[in-house]
């Protein structure tokens, strides 16, 4: 199905709540791009690891900010995720990568400069996209058609986690991702949070499938004009 205006879909929330799931396959089934939006979070975060910079130090990744090229390819079947040339997808998904990419993301120059990636890439999305992250709704496309916040307890979350890692440890999958998010919710600029706008969907007791219908349903309507 495919429609002659884009449709942008903003897709928010905490980790393990079935995000990139969702986002990809409503992307996939409704014809549209898909960013994820943390990938290219991880991917700087992956390059100033890479190239010794201090995580501990705001003003230095500040100054290295810049730096990095990073490009999204926005298929939903086959999205992909380059830093200068180099193909990151298995390197950013790292345990390393994935305990420092909170600290990365809050600083604001790595922000301004991703947010600035995000929203060209939206603009120039033919069909429209769907835009998964923490901030989209809010700061990134306020101007979203749809603004979906997606939740589940944090037990949920860190069944699913850990069932994507390949049966890691569920407590130490629970006390990571809340640190995770408490750490992306409290920071100062474009906090984890739900536009007054967004529709809530907590997925705690919902198949993915029933998940990936109601964001379809949704999104259909919006095109219908209802
Ligand atoms: O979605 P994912 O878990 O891959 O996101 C990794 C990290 O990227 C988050 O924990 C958060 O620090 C950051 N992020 C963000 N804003 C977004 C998307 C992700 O700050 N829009």
């Amino acid at each position: 199905m495919e429609s002659a205006t884009p449709v942008i879909v903003a897709i928010d929330g905490p980790s393990g709540t079935g995000k990139s799931s969702t986002s990809k396959a409503v992307a996939a089934q409704l014809g549209l791009s898909y960013l994820d939006t943390g990938a290219q979070y991880r991917a700087i975060t992956w390059w100033m690891v890479n190239n010794g910079i201090d995580i501990d130090d705001p003003a230095a990744i500040a100054a290295a900010a810049g730096k990095p090229e990073i490009v999204s390819g926005t298929d939903p079947q086959a999205p992909t995720i380059t830093v200068d040339g180099v193909d990151v997808a298995g390197p950013i998904r790292t345990q390393e990568v994935t305990s420092k990419v909170s600290a990365v993301s809050a600083v604001p120059e790595v922000r301004a400069r991703i947010t600035e990636l995000q929203r060209s890439i939206a603009a120039s999305a033919e069909h429209g996209i769907v835009v998964e992250g923490r901030d989209i709704g809010t700061t990134v496309l306020p101007d979203a058609d749809l603004k979906i916040f997606l939740t589940a307890s944090a037990e949920a979350r860190a069944a699913r986690r850990s069932g994507e890692l390949k049966g890691a440890d569920v407590h130490s999958t629970r006390e990571a991702l809340i640190k995770r998010d408490a750490a992306d919710s409290s920071r100062k600029t474009s906090p984890l949070a739900k536009a007054d706008d967004a529709v809530e969907v907590d997925t705690t007791e919902l198949t993915l499938a029933q998940v990936i219908e109601c964001v379809v349903t949704l999104v259909e309507e919006k095109r219908a004009g209802k």
